[in-house]
């Protein structure tokens, strides 16, 4: 075998559709992870497919120096379903490029340099990103990282505003931190944010990475709070499965952001399944039945296995349950005992992250799964 840096999982995945995903032997399972939510729209969605195909009919790539339609739309689409005045977008194909770009304008719009970024936060692996990163694990042997970043307590008004000063270029935090266990941010922590930031001349920055697009029931988590950053970073469910992401900043941000580049920024095949994305998200209020969903979801699990975990806890479908032992001890029987596919945040949180589209039948599957595992 050649591949390497990701263990493989002894289940071979053939084809999927909606919630499912089927593997070579013909076992289904419900797919509760959404491969890190990259297909909000569940898998192989009919916008989406339709669209994209019709594009590579067309037009594979060009670069973006050239006005295609497909890429011209996206940028007035997420204009105009960006949190606040964000209407400047940069377009990429992941999201620690996305933050990598938001660091690069923050410090070229600011002239600053520093970095204030949050203990258990997770950017990305690159070496910008993966220097606002916290946890050491990712961290370890590729030092030295980019430097004058610093680090302090989600959550922590006093630590945040002791950090920031004239010379920090940005803050940059998950609204809701997702590899760092679930944990979502007091509402009073983002406004102080927004207020110290605003202070001292520097870029607030939220990571929407995996929060946004519906995630947590609005479109962005930052729709839920009366905080507008001046840079949204968004990845991973843009493209309902096809890479591309974006940084999404205010006019004072892109007008001064440096010179900056990307071979394959804006690509007219990822772009068509960007608006598909966007427009069925909106359209179809997906984010309203996220809302639905999770509620269901976490009142559901609280009712059933309340009892015998430690916490459950999230917004929308950006659900965790710390359990009392190895979260991937469950997984592991949940994968092969129950053909529910779910992810870890850490060692001992179970993380969901299912299809925005999901019913409540998918619900009810995943929690007689918990019921079994966890009670074990
Ligand atoms: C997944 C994730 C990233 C990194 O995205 P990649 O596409 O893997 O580079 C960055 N930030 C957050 C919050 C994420 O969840």
């Amino acid at each position: 075998m050649a591949g390497f840096v990701f263990s493989e999982k002894p289940i071979g995945i053939e084809s999927g559709e909606g919630v499912t995903l089927t593997a070579n032997d013909g076992t289904e399972y419900l797919d509760f992870g959404a491969s890190y939510a990259c297909v909000p729209l569940g898998h192989r969605h009919p916008e989406v497919q339709a669209a994209t195909q019709e594009q590579l009919a067309k037009l594979t790539f060009v670069q973006a120096s050239y006005p295609v339609e497909s890429r011209t739309r996206l940028y007035e689409n997420l204009a105009e379903y960006s949190p606040g005045d964000l209407n400047e977008v940069w377009l990429c194909n992941s999201g620690t490029e996305a933050n990598e770009a938001a660091l690069k304008f923050a410090r070229h719009a600011t002239g600053d340099s520093k970095i204030v970024a949050m203990m258990r936060g997770f950017h990305g692996r690159t070496m910008g990103s993966l220097a606002a990163t916290w946890k050491n694990e990712y961290r370890e042997g590729f030092e030295p990282l980019a430097g004058d970043f610093e680090f302090v307590e989600y959550g922590d008004e006093d630590a945040l505003e002791e950090a920031v000063d004239d010379d920090t270029a940005a803050v940059i935090m998950e609204p809701i931190q997702g590899e760092g266990g679930v944990n979502p941010a007091p509402p009073a922590f983002l406004r102080a944010a927004r207020d110290v930031t605003e202070h001292h001349g520097a870029a607030l920055v939220f990571d929407e990475v995996q929060t946004g697009l519906g995630r947590t029931g609005s479109l962005w988590a930052s729709d839920q709070t009366d905080v507008v950053p001046d840079i949204t970073t968004t990845a991973k469910g843009l493209g309902n499965g096809l890479p591309i992401a974006a940084t999404l900043c205010k006019e004072w941000i892109a007008e001064n952001a440096g010179n900056h580049g990307s071979t394959f920024s804006g690509g007219p095949v990822p772009c068509a399944a960007a608006n598909a994305t966007l427009d069925t998200l909106v359209e179809e209020d997906v984010p309203g039945n996220a809302a639905e969903m999770g509620e269901y979801l976490r009142d559901r699990l609280e009712a059933e296995i309340g009892d015998e975990v430690r916490d459950i806890r999230g917004e929308g479908l950006l659900v965790g349950v710390e359990v009392k032992r190895n979260a991937n001890a469950i997984l592991k029987d949940l994968a092969l005992n129950h053909q529910i596919l779910a992810l870890p945040a850490g060692r001992t949180v179970v993380r969901f992250l299912p299809p925005l589209t999901i019913e409540e039948e998918h619900v009810e599957e995943v929690v007689e799964a918990m019921v079994a595992t966890v009670g074990e």
